[in-house]
């Protein structure tokens, strides 16, 4: 069975004591999840902090952006290395609002990627489409693209995750349909089987865009759904147990 993975990417909310709380009400409420992997991607800011209040649970410690340098002249930046550091095991990489608002391209999302993989971080690669490039038809042709350009030269691609996020749906309310995720889902198992020979079993392809607790039981039970990256939802720790315990068992 492959195991379940439940992302909550705080995206920048919460400030120290905020995701302290929060980070220990979620290791505590999901102490019994044993059907896969939880990981919390607070803010930069609450890394070290939410990385001790995890210390030696089944909750793991993403970042949310990584660089893709070592060190250097880079103001701002945060390399693979510092991560590790700090204690990461996992990092969001190519998520929809760094292409849009900070016009990241699949090259800087395939160079993450590899330099991620190379520091020992599990790279959760975004790939989704816009409503227009749904509504144009081309959907199959941006997600195609972003996931064979994201693992360029990627030697060990059995270590990354993949997050399908249509655009439309991240933070809108608009979840896709059970049929309309597992259906992009299955496109991508296909071109990682064509192109790497990577079988269902080798990946885990997640789903992100409005999962709540009411909605993930359709979603998880498609054969291609791996687990979920949550945005809105993993703010609360009711509404994120509550996703994880609608996981559970469901495969
Ligand atoms: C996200 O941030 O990746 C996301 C899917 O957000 P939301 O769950 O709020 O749609």
């Amino acid at each position: 069975m492959r195991k379940f993975i439940v992302v909550g990417n705080w995206k920048m909310h919460n400030t120290i004591a905020e995701s302290i709380a929060l980070a220990k009400a979620i290791k505590d409420g999901a102490s019994d999840f044993k059907d896969g992997v939880i990981i919390l991607a607070p803010p930069f800011t609450a890394l070290s902090n939410v990385g001790d209040a995890i210390k030696g649970s089944n909750v793991f410690l993403a970042a949310q952006n990584v660089y893709y340098e070592d060190k250097g002249a880079f103001t701002g930046e945060i390399s693979p290395g510092m991560l590790k550091d700090i204690g990461c095991a996992y990092v969001i990489i190519g998520h929809s609002e760094r292409r849009k608002y900070f016009h990241e391209q699949d090259n800087d999302v395939n160079l993450k990627v590899k330099k991620a993989l190379t520091a020992g971080l599990t790279p959760i690669m975004c790939v989704g489409e816009t409503d227009e490039e749904r509504l144009k038809g081309i959907m199959q042709d941006v997600v195609g693209r972003q996931v064979k350009q994201g693992l360029n030269d990627v030697e060990k691609i059995d270590n990354v995750v993949i997050a399908y996020e249509p655009v439309w749906a991240i933070g809108t309310g608009k979840v896709a349909t059970p049929a309309q995720a597992q259906e992009v889902h299955a496109f991508i198992r296909g071109i990682l089987k064509d192109l790497y020979g990577i079988t269902a079993d080798d990946i885990r392809i997640l789903y992100g865009g409005s999962v709540t607790k009411d909605n993930i039981g359709e979603l998880i039970a498609m054969e291609d759904i791996d687990g979920a990256l949550v945005g809105g939802a993993s703010l609360k720790a009711d509404g994120f147990l509550g996703i994880i315990q609608n996981i559970s068992g469901k495969k």
